[in-house]
């Protein structure tokens, strides 16, 4: 599996189920994490979602996003496009906003994926996110604040 596996086995998980056409159970999900990943990133992860710090945003036209409360500050996780032209790839992949994705995962690329992002897609298939609607005004805010 190379690095565009992983992130098709991420956002597979990070979608709605209806997108998410293998139906694998979580301990299989969470050994293949462990062989991707090193263990104190998976531990985080989870540590994350135990504390219930995974927040799904949904909006009521079916799109969603994720939100993590980290020590350090919230970051938002977005679940990457499945493409419309090829079944199977995505238009964009998943990403996190926080600084260790930027540097660790997309400059240096020393790191697969950060915490976050594996905590939204062990909270996904847990159906362990605290589940949230947001309307127009609100995801304006979200995006406004990605580009300031
Ligand atoms: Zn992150």
């Amino acid at each position: 599996m190379d690095r565009s596996e992983v992130q098709r086995m991420l956002s597979a998980a990070l979608n709605p189920p209806d997108v998410d056409s293998e139906e694998d159970d979580f301990e299989e999900f969470l050994e293949k994490l462990r062989f991707f990943f090193s263990e104190n990133l998976v531990l985080a992860a989870l540590d994350l979602v135990d504390r219930e710090n995974v927040i799904r945003l949904s909006t009521p036209w079916g799109y969603s996003h994720f939100e993590i409360l980290g020590s350090t500050g919230s970051y938002t996780v977005f679940p990457g496009f499945p493409s419309t032209r090829e079944p199977g790839k995505y238009d964009s992949p998943p990403f996190c906003t926080c600084p260790a994705f930027a540097y660790a995962v997309l400059l240096s690329k020393s790191e697969l994926m950060c915490k976050h992002l594996l905590a939204a897609a062990i909270a996904r298939k847990l159906s362990q996110c605290v589940e949230r609607t947001i309307g127009k005004a609100e995801l304006t805010e979200v995006s406004s604040r990605q580009c300031s």
